[in-house]
């Protein structure tokens, strides 16, 4: 029987694609980190110094970089009117007034649920992504991924890339050397303080705090957390990297049990890439049956985990897909299909392992999976859209989505208006010389909009009853009126009194309502207590 050649000779750009193969020169890469064998549990750090690429992952990688760098050093700079009475900080973590501004979202303490209700979205949707797409939060979008990415392009930018890095290690240290390294942690430093710098702006009015910080008349908070986010982000960005990711992070742990047979993950399809070979045209003269890939090592050198994805899923893979791009650069050179790293989930590759091995009766032929015209044959199986569209999926959309309407709902039909009561413990009631009956009571008015209000507080119930509110000079009545300062909490001492004939029970409940002069409302029911056995 004769198999189908494995590239087509008559395949537009084959000639040229024979002329690359010999050019196509294996790069001096070795794997740190190994999916193959025994490991420790750690070993020492051996310095990867991944090669630069281009192609439609690192694209997307640099877009995601600039936007949530982006997103991160401005934001705190963004200001949003509120009035008079309320900072004009768009986002602010107002510790000390004990609010969370978000633009037009104003969060009080006793509202903390929609925060538990972000943080709930939050792990739902890296379920979602996770079980849709593997680790692309930890590839493209993890802060730790982010800033090593910077710090790289950093160093690449000043000593070059991975050859000139290597070279440079390698060398005597001479002024040449020590200029290049100072400027990098240089730079790599004043990241490290813009970062630093940046977190703390979220926690004070930015302008001011930067003023401050700069003459020395900032709060030691802020100088301590600069330090420590400095330390940080230079530390794991610049000198640790890959090691945060492999040792010190849980989520590549977590991860594992999210995926499923329909995730997506980043794959070397061995059923059409091996046998592997360097020697692709001295093999196909031959008539040995070789896989696509030319051993060329593109993809461990480009790898910031210093992975070789050809040794299968590992869980060091933050599935960043340079792999891919590097691959699919050499495959575009040879005038090979690309993909031969790709996502794919577990159950295509299984499928077409199953093509390439007969059934897994026979080794890999990746003669199996081409047609007579050298192209990959049909039943070959690819990505669809629809695979990510399964039951498991479509539940996190639906548990996602409902989480966010009724938080939603609950944010527009809110009230900013809010009474609390303490009721006086010790003494509970007070006899009065006439007879009647006296309790006290705090009362706590939340006015929660960034304007002065004046309230109507009033009694809802126990019959006769008055109050007199304390520090105010207005007659004993069942209402009151009550000025609160714009976005403030005000509590007020308050006397109810019922007269004796009116008392007829031990313990009596009645409202205490408070409205405002548009008609908002709130009320608190409250106890009244009595001696025991008066009629
Ligand atoms: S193996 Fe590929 S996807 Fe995984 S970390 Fe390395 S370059 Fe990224
Ligand atoms: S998988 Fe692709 S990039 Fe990696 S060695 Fe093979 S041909 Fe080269």
């Amino acid at each position: 029987m004769t198999r189908p050649p494995l590239v087509n000779p008559s395949a537009p750009g084959f000639g040229g694609a024979m002329e690359m193969l010999s050019q196509l020169k294996k790069l001096k890469s070795e794997t740190v980190s190994s999916a193959a064998g025994d490991q420790p549990l750690y070993v020492a750090r051996q310095k990867i110094q991944p090669k630069s690429v281009s192609g439609r992952f690192r694209q997307l990688k640099w877009m995601v970089m600039l936007v949530t760098l982006g997103i991160y050093y401005l934001t705190p700079w963004l200001r949003w009117d509120r009035g008079p009475f309320a900072p004009d900080q768009a986002v602010l973590l107002d510790l000390s007034g004990g609010r969370f501004y978000f633009f037009f979202i104003e969060i009080w303490p006793q509202e903390l649920f929609y925060v538990a209700g972000l943080l709930i979205m939050a792990g739902i949707g890296l379920f979602l992504v996770t079980s849709t797409v593997g680790r692309a939060w930890c590839g493209y979008a993890c802060p730790q991924t982010v800033w090593v990415d910077l710090f790289l392009a950093v160093e690449r930018f000043i000593e070059g890339d991975r050859n000139a890095r290597i070279k440079l290690d390698q060398a005597p240290l001479d002024l040449r050397k020590a200029t290049l390294r100072t400027a990098k942690h240089a730079v790599w430093l004043l990241i490290a303080v813009a970062t630093g710098g940046a977190w703390i702006f979220y926690f004070a009015d930015a302008p001011t705090l930067a003023r401050a910080f700069i003459t020395g008349e900032a709060p030691p908070v802020a100088y301590i957390t600069v330090a420590v986010l400095t330390a940080t982000t230079y530390t794991f960005g610049g000198l640790m990297r890959e090691q945060v990711c492999i040792y010190m992070c849980p989520w590549p742990r977590i991860q594992a049990a999210m995926l499923d047979e329909s995730s997506l993950t980043v794959t070397y399809n061995d059923w059409r890439g091996e046998p592997r070979s360097r020697h692709t045209k001295r093999a196909m003269a031959a008539g040995e049956s070789i896989g696509d890939c030319v051993d060329c090592s593109a993809c461990v050198a480009v790898c910031p985990m210093g992975i070789d994805i050809r040794n299968g899923q590992q869980m060091a893979c933050i599935t960043c897909a340079l792999c891919i791009d590097a691959c699919d650069g050499v495959m575009d050179k040879l005038g090979k299909e690309r993909g031969l790293i790709s996502y794919a989930t577990f159950r295509d590759y299984d499928a077409n392992m199953a093509i390439a091995t007969s059934g897994g009766t026979a080794a890999i032929d990746p003669a199996r999976v081409r047609g007579g015209d050298g192209k990959l044959i049909p039943e070959v199986a690819q990505f669809r859209l629809g695979t990510l569209l399964r039951p498991r999926t479509l539940v996190y959309v639906a548990m996602w989505s409902l989480i966010g309407l009724i938080m939603l709902y609950a944010l527009m039909t809110r009230a900013r208006l809010d009474v609390s009561v303490l009721s006086d413990r010790n003494p509970q009631y007070v006899i009065l010389s006439d007879g009647a009956v006296r309790n006290g009571y705090t009362v706590k008015l939340l006015n929660m909009i960034p304007e002065r209000r004046t309230l109507t507080l009033s009694l809802d119930g126990l019959p006769g009853a008055t109050m007199m509110v304390g520090g105010m000079n207005q007659p004993e009545s069942r209402t009151a009126e009550i000025e609160v300062e714009p976005d403030r909490l005000k509590a007020v001492r308050v006397f109810v009194r019922q007269p004796a004939e009116m008392i007829h029970a031990e313990k009596q409940t009645f409202k205490f309502v408070v409205e405002d002069h548009a008609g908002e409302g709130a009320a608190y029911t409250a106890t009244f207590s009595a001696p025991g056995g008066r009629k």
